[in-house]
């Protein structure tokens, strides 16, 4: 089970961990039961259940490896759920329906919960589309590089907003845009919770606040 990470502020670092330290690791004072400067913060996850996000674009780990964990150098799948938690994803066999699988993965909402049109239509959409002979490895292979999982995701989106009179969204600007800023805080956030699982604690030099958070 997932811990949630806190930080807490002392003598001019910030230090993050699983539970308020006995402690300060870098000064030494007893910091339990002890009045803290400030309250400690609890860090949000940028993981969640992809089974329990409706609509969205979701990427995780390719391979069912123990850690499945977001390291930056394994490989990703991604694939799109539907209003009940269905994640259709292409493989080498054709789209995939997982009713498992997904549980801790990077989610990118794609439609807003005011679209209402759109989120009545979605399922049947989705799985028109996943009915097509672009995804049927009878017509058409599938390549690591040019027809893959994320070539699924990126099409379907685009015939969405093709669909709702929007314009298309290139695959190097989605990309840039939506899914690289949301995978570096994952990988960011996974580095950080291996860290602390083996040392207890991080600790940084306490950032002066210059507004920039990333
Ligand atoms: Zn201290």
């Amino acid at each position: 089970m997932e811990r949630s990470v806190i930080r807490l502020s002392h003598c001019q670092k910030d230090i993050f961990c699983f539970s308020v330290p006995e402690q300060c690791p870098s000064c030494g004072e007893e910091l339990r039961g002890s009045r803290l400067q400030e309250a400690p913060v609890s860090l949000p996850s940028p993981f969640s259940n992809g089974h329990k996000s409706s609509c969205c674009l979701l990427v995780a780990p390719a391979h069912d490896n123990l850690h499945r964990d977001f390291d930056g150098t394994s490989d990703l799948h991604t694939g799109i759920s539907n209003t009940t938690g269905v994640v259709y994803n292409y493989t080498q066999d054709g789209v995939r329906r997982d009713l498992s699988g997904w549980e801790r993965c990077i989610s990118i909402p794609l439609v807003r919960p005011d679209m209402f049109h759109l989120l009545a239509q979605w399922d049947q959409y989705l799985e028109r589309f996943s009915d097509g002979p672009m995804w049927d490895p009878v017509w058409y292979r599938f390549q690591e590089d040019e027809h893959n999982c994320f070539s699924f995701c990126l099409q379907f989106l685009n015939n969405v907003l093709t669909a709702e009179g929007q314009e298309v969204l290139s695959r190097e600007d989605f990309t840039r845009c939506f899914v690289l800023p949301r995978i570096r805080r994952g990988s960011k956030y996974s580095t950080l919770y291996q860290h602390i699982q083996e040392h207890q604690f991080y600790m940084v030099g306490r950032q002066e606040d210059t507004g920039s958070t990333s």
